[in-house]
């Protein structure tokens, strides 16, 4: 499974240049122009968590609620926007359940794995690489996305071009993140780890910090909202496969997944859902990512 995903690595650096073209991250709070998603009535075993949830007709998701494009909503927006989003949509019209009757949750990349073990929320669809690490204590199926760590830094900064040119750099990620552990252990950056990258943005703004570090869908988002200032640089550094978390006492779920994302991908409801988001500034979706085989 991971040598067919690298086939993808070779694209990352192709969409994330179109990405980069953009001015529209995807960011506002209006949901009128994300696709609609029809809900469907399928019989799931008893006493499974799909039919426990059916049955509920209610979901608790964890998305981002600062990241434009991926998870994004303001305080006064009923729902939060992005393709995160747009795919827990996808998932709860699976189980039965309307995009209104989604509890949405903040996440936050330290509290991602809390969550799913002490049952604040069912899933998380988070910007949530699947790592080998945090398999041991959750279960995340897919991946529905493959993405690589990038760079941000002031417009006006030629200094950094690169990870290979962070020695001795000030470099803002976010604790808990893959973002963080790949910067301190593989470039002699001084990493200093927020709960945010909305906060790192700031610092970076504010120039207390000399870049952000995270996957570049990310970091576009960001540098589209301030073009001005902020670029994302170099290459992608890293592969980073989102897959949707779940609960380790209901393994069912990796199944139920799996198969909710290859009709996503097969009916073009997948590919809607990018457009709507991370693709609204001309980004392609490409062939969706090869699915993890379930344990
Ligand atoms: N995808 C990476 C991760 O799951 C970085 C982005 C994030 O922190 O949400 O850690």
């Amino acid at each position: 499974m991971r040598a067919r995903r690298t086939q993808f690595a070779a694209v990352i650096a192709a969409g994330l240049l179109a990405l980069s073209a953009c001015g529209d991250a995807g960011n506002s709070d209006d949901a009128e122009d994300t696709p609609e998603v029809e809900v469907e009535e399928q019989d799931f075993e008893a006493g499974s968590r799909m039919a426990e949830l059916q049955k509920d007709g209610k979901v608790k998701i964890g998305v981002k609620f600062d990241q434009p494009g991926i998870g994004f909503k303001t305080a006064t927006a009923d729902a939060p926007s992005g393709f995160d989003p747009e795919i827990g949509k996808i998932l709860a019209a699976k189980l039965g359940i309307k995009a209104d009757d989604i509890e949405w949750v903040e996440a936050v990349s330290a509290n991602r794995e809390p969550f799913l073990q002490n049952g604040t929320v069912d899933f998380v669809i988070a910007s949530y690489s699947i790592t080998d690490d945090r398999r041991k204590v959750v279960g995340q199926a897919g991946p529905y996305y493959v993405t690589g760590q990038s760079l941000l830094v002031a417009k006006d900064d030629d200094s950094i071009n690169g990870p290979d040119d962070l020695k001795g750099k000030k470099v803002c990620s976010v604790t808990g993140s893959t973002s963080i552990k790949t910067v301190e252990e593989q470039f002699g950056a001084t990493p200093a780890g927020f709960d945010t990258y909305s906060e790192c943005v700031r610092q970076l703004e504010n120039g207390s910090v000399d870049a952000v570090t995270t996957d570049a869908a990310i970091l576009l988002g960001y540098a589209a909202e301030n073009p001005d200032k902020l670029k994302v640089v170099g290459e992608p550094f890293s592969e980073e496969n989102y897959g949707i978390g779940y609960g380790k006492d209901h393994p069912e779920l990796c199944e139920f997944v799996n198969e909710t994302l290859t009709s996503a991908f097969e009916d073009g409801s997948w590919e809607k859902a990018f457009d709507a988001t991370l693709g609204k500034g001309g980004a392609e979706a490409g062939d969706p990512p090869a699915l993890d085989e379930c344990a």
